[in-house]
C-alpha cells in the first residue's frame, strides 16, 4: 500500500493506541528554550522524576535574551532570571544547553537544522508553535504546551491524534524578487488562517523541489499560521546535501546508512491525500500583510481589498483589522509609511535571508527617522554573515547589527515597538501587540522587502530596487 511520509513516520514512532483513540507517540527530539520550560522542570522536580531521555533533549536561549548587549547579568531582570533557571535546570537534569558562550546558541528553530539535530523521519516537539519549521527536513515536528513539555521530559512520549493530510503543490517558477516568504504568505491567504486546522501540510511541486533548505524552512515555519500544526517537505538530495557534515548528523558510513532510511520515509508516488491544493508559482508577487493575521495580505502592487469580498465569517476580523491598522479598503499597500524595519526571526533570520536583504541594502541608506534592526537567527548565522561582510553592508546603510535571538519577533526583550509604530517585519505574526506594543502595527514581508521598505521609509516593491 502506498504511504505518505506522515503515515510512515507516525507508524514508526507509535508506541500504542490509547483508549482515547490517540496515539502514544515517541518523540525523537525535544527542543527546549527558556520561556516554556521553567514550570515543566518544576513539575518534574515536584513529582520526583528525571528527564527520561536527556540525550534526545537540547536547550537554547532565544526568546527573552537581549540582542544589543548580552553581557551578564542582563540589565533586564526577568531575562536574567529565566536564563539562570534554564542553566540550572539543564545542569540538574543533564540536558545539553547551547549557552551564549557555546558559539552555537540561537533561535531554537534555526539551530536545530543548523546543528544537524533535525533529521528526516524524526518526530520533534518543542514548546513553541513554530516547531513546524523542522518539517522542512522531512520530520514530523509540532509545537506543544508547557504541560506537554513536562510529559515529554518525563516520558519522551506524547498523546497525539494523527492529523489529516493536505498536499499543497506549488508549480512553475518564481519571478525575481519573489521569495519563499511570498509563497507561504500566498498559501495562507488562499487557504485561510484556519484552513489547515486538523491537517498536516505536505508541501510539494516544482517550486518546492527547487528550493534550498533555508527556503523550505521558511515555508514550513509558517504552516501553523495557516492553521496546520505541522508541515513538511519530503527529504531529497537537497536535504541530504544540507545535512552532510553537520555537527549532530551521522558521519562516515553511518551517514550513507541514514540516507537510505531518510529516502525510505518520503511519500510514495502513488500515495493519496485527504485533500490537494494547487498554486501557480508564476502568479505569486512580493506579498505584504495589511491586517492582524498572516492571511490578510496582498501583492505589493495591489490595493487593500474591500471587506465585502471577505467570507462572511471573516468580515468582523477584517473590520477589526482596518480599525487597528488605520488602513482603508482600496488603498495601495505600496507607499504605506513605516517607522521600524526588522530583519530576523525563525522565519527569516538565516544566512540566505540576510544575503537577500544585504543585496538591497548595499550602497543605500536607511531613510531618515527609521529604526532598522538586523538580528541573526543564531551565532553561527552571525559568524557566517560577518565572514562575508554583511554586517558592514547593513551598518553602512544605517541598520543596527545585533546578536542572535528572537528579538522584535515577539518583543519579549528590550526590542519593542513604541506606541502605534508601524514595522516592516520579516517575522511570522502580525497579531495585535505581537511586537511588544499593544498598539504597534506589523506588516509582514520578505527580508528583501523589509530592506527595501527601510530604505524608502515606506512599503515599496523590491523588484524595482533590484532592477
Ligand atoms: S523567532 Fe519568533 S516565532 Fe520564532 S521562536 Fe522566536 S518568538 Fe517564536
Amino acid at each position: 500500500m502506498a504511504l505518505t511520509l506522515l503515515d510512515k513516520v507516525w507508524r514508526a514512532h507509535s508506541v500504542r493506541t490509547l483508549p482515547s483513540g490517540q496515539t502514544q507517540l515517541l518523540i525523537g527530539l525535544h527542543l527546549i528554550h527558556e520561556v516554556t520550560s521553567p514550570q515543566a522542570f518544576q513539575m518534574l522536580r515536584e513529582a520526583g522524576l528525571r528527564v527520561r531521555m536527556p540525550e534526545r533533549s537540547f536547550a537554547t536561549l532565544d526568546h527573552i535574551i537581549p540582542t544589543a548587549d548580552q553581557a551578564r547579568p542582563f540589565r533586564d531582570e526577568l531575562a536574567e532570571e529565566m536564563t539562570v533557571h534554564l542553566v540550572q535546570n539543564c545542569r540538574d537534569f543533564g540536558v545539553p544547553l547551547f549557552d551564549l558562550d557555546s558559539g552555537r546558541q540561537g533561535i531554537v528553530h534555526v539551530i536545530g537544522p543548523e546543528l544537524g539535530l533535525t533529521q528526516p523521519g524524526m518526530t520533534i516537539a518543542c514548546g513553541d508553535s513554530h516547531t513546524s519549521t523542522h518539517g522542512a527536513l522531512g520530520a514530523i515536528a509540532f509545537g506543544i504546551g508547557t504541560s506537554q513539555v513536562r510529559d515529554v521530559l518525563a516520558t519522551q512520549c506524547l498523546a497525539m491524534a494523527k492529523p489529516k493530510l493536505r498536499q499543497v503543490r506549488v508549480d512553475g517558477r518564481l519571478g525575481r524578487g519573489v521569495y519563499a516568504k511570498d509563497v507561504i504568505l500566498t498559501i495562507i491567504e488562499r487557504l485561510g488562517v484556519k484552513g489547515g486546522v486538523g491537517y498536516a501540510y505536505e508541501y510539494a511541486g516544482s517550486v518546492l523541489e527547487r528550493m534550498t533548505m533555508e527556503e523550505r524552512l521558511t515555508i514550513c515555519n509558517m504552516s501553523v499560521e495557516g492553521g496546520a500544526r505541522l508541515g513538511y517537505v519530503n527529504p531529497d538530495e537537497t536535504t541530504f546535501a544540507y545535512l552532510r557534515g553537520r555537527l549532530h548528523a551521522p558521519g562516515g558510513a553511518a551517514f550513507d546508512r541514514a540516507v537510505g532510511w531518510w529516502r525510505s520515509v518520503a511519500t510514495d508516488p502513488a500515495a493519496s491525500f485527504d485533500d490537494v491544493a494547487r498554486l501557480d508559482g508564476e502568479t505569486i508577487p512580493p506579498v505584504v500583510t495589511w491586517g492582524i493575521n498572516p492571511g490578510q495580505s496582498v501583492g505589493v502592487g495591489e490595493r487593500i481589498p474591500d471587506p465585502s469580498i471577505a467570507p462572511a465569517e471573516d468580515r468582523s476580523t477584517w473590520h477589526e483589522a482596518f480599525q487597528f491598522m488605520g488602513l482603508r479598503p482600496g488603498q495601495s499597500i505600496a507607499g504605506t509609511k513605516i517607522d521600524v524595519a526588522f530583519i530576523g526571526s525563525c522565519t527569516n533570520g538565516r544566512l540566505s535571508d540576510l544575503q537577500a536583504a544585504a543585496e538591497v541594502a548595499r550602497g543605500r541608506k536607511v531613510a531618515k527617522g527609521i529604526r532598522a534592526l538586523v538580528v541573526p537567527g543564531s551565532q553561527q548565522v552571525a559568524k557566517a554573515a560577518e565572514a562575508e561582510g554583511l554586517h558592514e553592508i547593513f551598518q553602512e546603510a544605517g541598520f543596527e547589527w545585533r546578536q542572535a535571538g528572537c528579538s522584535m519577533c515577539l518583543g519579549m526583550n528590550e526590542d519593542k515597538l513604541q506606541g502605534r509604530e508601524v514595522c516592516a517585519s520579516s517575522s511570522n505574526r502580525n497579531f495585535k501587540g505581537r511586537q511588544g506594543s499593544p498598539t504597534g502595527r506589523t506588516l509582514l514581508m520578505s527580508p528583501a522587502m523589509v530592506a527595501a521598505a527601510a530604505i524608502a521609509g515606506a512599503v515599496t516593491d523590491v523588484r524595482e530596487v533590484l532592477r
